[in-house]
């Protein structure tokens, strides 16, 4: 059935609609299936006589119980239907005509084969394999780019400068045909980073705590989604070591608005995350790329500063740095704020 549906995505793009009735999309079909409605969007209808475990990460448009589904009183009235195929999918066998088939089904070949099929394993994980970094189709080569990055998990490695984090990231995403525009926010204890370096070249910051980060940055994405109609093709990266946290929310956007994600982390994640990506980088490789002196000191001189600070603390917006600073540092009331987290 998996493969059929496989299949059937293939000869039919989307707008379409899909209906599975079966108890087994949330155990078998579930991490294959969640990835291939993040790269093509279709409408999916579910009915089952028992509530899948893990569909919290499936997004569908309705939902039923199947009996439910057939007690329908609105249902039409019954009517004959020419030219249903009945296949036998055990022998490959197919045939128009109901004698014929039943005659398949009792005969010795289809007995033997049934026999030899081995027991229904798991399904054939089409998306498996789709790991690696794409170029960039038309649509998406101009999207804009929004950035989060997670500064506790992926800080600035030693021997690098602040000002070479936007330039590197651009010029990761050019490598692969994307050159729409990007904004970048941090956050990070910004107490301790090198603020003058990262607002200079547009670096939007944002003040928070280890633990309190994550909290902020799904609030962000959902800001972000609110600002970014789902039929305009529109770039998430996610800079962290820990996007398992808020993937719940990430690939709910991703099934259901024409948006790509793409990673960054310090270390390999230890299993194919159920999020589809179009290009995952380790993030000092990252800052290590293509990139030369000359480009960083001509972006970051040609940069104009249009970075904002954000206190994700005690929401403490402001434009100037000597502001930030001064809330960040001397602020008793902020530090009070702090302190009740
Ligand atoms: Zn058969
Ligand atoms: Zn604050």
């Amino acid at each position: 059935m998996y493969r059929n549906m496989v299949e059937w995505r293939d000869q039919n793009p989307p707008p379409a609609t899909m209906m599975i009735i079966s108890n087994q999309v949330g155990s078998q079909f579930s991490w294959d299936l969640v990835r291939l409605q993040q790269r093509t969007l279709y409408n999916l209808f579910l009915a089952y006589s028992v509530r899948p475990v893990f569909s919290i990460v499936l997004s569908t448009s309705q939902e039923w119980r199947w009996k439910e589904l057939l007690q329908n009183k609105r249902s039409a009235p019954l009517v004959v239907v020419q030219g249903a195929k009945l296949y036998c999918k055990s022998c490959n066998y197919g045939s128009q005509r109901l004698k014929k088939f039943r005659k398949h089904l009792s005969s010795y070949n289809h007995a033997r084969e049934e026999g030899v099929t081995t027991v229904y394993t798991n399904v054939e994980r089409v998306t498996a394999d789709w790991g690696r970094n794409y170029k960039a189709t038309p649509e998406f080569a101009t999207a804009k780019i929004q950035v989060w990055w997670d500064m506790f998990d992926c800080p600035i490695p030693q021997g690098y400068d602040a000002r070479q984090v936007r330039p590197s990231i651009e010029a990761a995403f050019k490598e692969l045909g994307y050159s729409g525009p990007v904004s970048i926010t941090a956050y990070g204890d910004h107490k301790h980073t090198p603020l003058q370096a990262l607002s200079s070249t547009g670096v939007h910051v944002a003040h928070a705590v280890p633990g309190v980060e994550y909290k902020r940055m799904a609030g962000n994405v959902r800001e972000w989604h609110a600002d970014n109609p789902p039929q305009t093709a529109a770039i998430m990266m996610v800079i962290s070591d820990n996007v398992d946290i808020i993937s719940i929310g990430l690939v709910k956007l991703l099934q259901e608005n024409k948006y790509n994600l793409f990673l960054a982390y310090s270390f390999r994640p230890y299993q194919m995350s159920y999020l589809l990506t179009s290009a995952e980088w380790l993030w000092e490789s990252l800052l290590a790329g293509p990139l030369t002196k000359h480009s960083l000191l001509s972006e970051s001189e040609s940069s104009v500063s249009t970075a904002m600070f954000h206190c994700k603390l005690c929401r403490f917006d402001t434009i100037s740095i000597d502001n930030f600073r001064a809330h960040l540092l001397s602020d008793e009331k902020h530090a009070q704020e702090v302190s009740i987290l």
